[in-house]
Order: structure tokens, then sequence, then C-alpha cells
């Protein structure tokens, strides 16, 4: 999953791009409102956080652009406590949520899983494929009852495939939504870890449809 941050305050923004890279998520960011708008536009993210107070272009009107423009992305906007009106402004142009700063990030962890789900039709933050199971919250992965030890990117992998069970997942789309924007992409590393994901949660539970991708399938159910 990769999220963008846009957000001028560079303590608070430094602080969100590491919470969220540690819970796993590719995390792209920008520190004005022009290239969090280009990004946004140019980058297919699984959710944004968009603060409203920013340079160049304020948080609303790039809001409203990706909106005029049709790009659909989760938008979860910063806010200041005493600016209630650009709450309502916000969720009116499309926002999908809002945290009001100070936050804890733990709530704003909670928040990102939540709408993430919410955009991929999952009820819980623990997803299930039979007995496989993935807790977005803790970032546990269990195998008919069993922990089982994934790196960050073979996480970053079974995380896509598992909010996407069942659907064909490219290649391709799986190198846009693990690696953030600045990284080297390999799409023989793709290969590599779906291998290792195969000895460690079964082979039969991803299935490759030959020049298309992958889809995860629960075996017991025949795909
Ligand atoms: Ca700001």
């Amino acid at each position: 999953m990769r999220v963008l941050v846009v957000e001028d305050d560079r303590n608070l923004r430094e602080q969100l791009v590491a919470a969220l890279g540690d819970a796993g998520y590719a995390v792209d960011q920008a520190d004005n409102g022009e290239d969090g708008q280009f990004l946004g536009e140019t980058e297919p993210y699984d959710l944004v956080i968009l603060d409203l107070g920013l340079p160049k272009v304020d948080g609303l009107t790039v809001l409203k652009n990706w909106r005029a423009g049709g790009r659909a992305m989760p938008v979860l906007i910063l806010s200041a406590r005493d600016r209630w009106s650009e709450k309502v402004e916000g969720l009116d142009l499309g926002a999908n949520d809002y945290v009001t700063k100070p936050f804890h990030m733990g709530e704003l962890l909670a928040r990102v899983r939540a709408n993430v789900r919410r955009t991929t039709d999952h009820a819980s933050s623990v997803l299930e494929c039979g007995d496989l199971q993935l807790n977005t919250a803790t970032g546990q992965v269990l195998v008919n009852g069993q922990p089982i030890k994934l790196t960050a990117y073979q996480y970053k992998v079974l995380d896509y495939l598992m909010h996407h069970r069942g659907r064909i997942v490219s290649r391709s789309e799986l190198i846009e939504k693990i690696y953030a924007q600045d990284h080297e992409r390999d799409s023989n590393t793709i290969e590599v870890f779906i291998g290792i994901l195969r000895r460690k949660i079964g082979a039969d539970r991803i299935v490759t449809e030959k020049g298309l991708g992958y889809r995860l399938v629960n075996p017991a159910e025949g795909g």
C-alpha cells in the first residue's frame, strides 16, 4: 500500500513518514501544495494525508483539483483544532476523513487503515483468506494459527494481495504499491518475493495468471 504525505511542518512530516513506514506503507512526501498536487495526479496512491495550510497551493485547492481531475484515492485531511469550517469544506470537497492537530499517531494510523479498508471493501483490520490471516494493525501474519516471519517487503506484497484478494494483481501494480517514488525498482524482485511468500504461506495460495500477474486465493475454496 502506498501513501502520500503532504505536510509543510517538517517535524510532523518526518514523524508521519517514519510511523507509516514502520507500519508497512511505502511513503512519498511533499512539503508544499504544488508538489503534493503533482504527485497525487501522477502516482497511484492508496491514500493521501493532506495538510490544509500549505505553501504555494493550499490543501483545499489541491483536493478540489484532484477530485475535478477524477483522482478518487481516499484523502485524510489534517486540520487545526479551531478551523471547523475547513473540515466541513474539506469533507464537502471529497475528503474521506480528517484528523485534528495535535493528534496521537496511533489514532492517525487507525484512520489510515480504516480508510484503506473501506476502499478495498474489508470490514475488519484482520484480513483473512482461509486459514491465512494478516492483522493490519499489528503486522502479524498467521498460517493455520501459527505466526510466520516476513521481511518488510514480503509483508508489503502479501498485504497488498490480501487487500485485493481474488483479483489479479500485475507485477507492475505491485511494484508501484510497495516502493516509494525514490526507491530503485526492479521487477525481478517481485518474482523473488512471491517465491519466498509461497514457501512461507503455501504455494497454492498465490496463483500465477500467465502474462497477467498474481492472484491470492483460498485453496480450500478452490480459488
Ligand atoms: Ca501547514
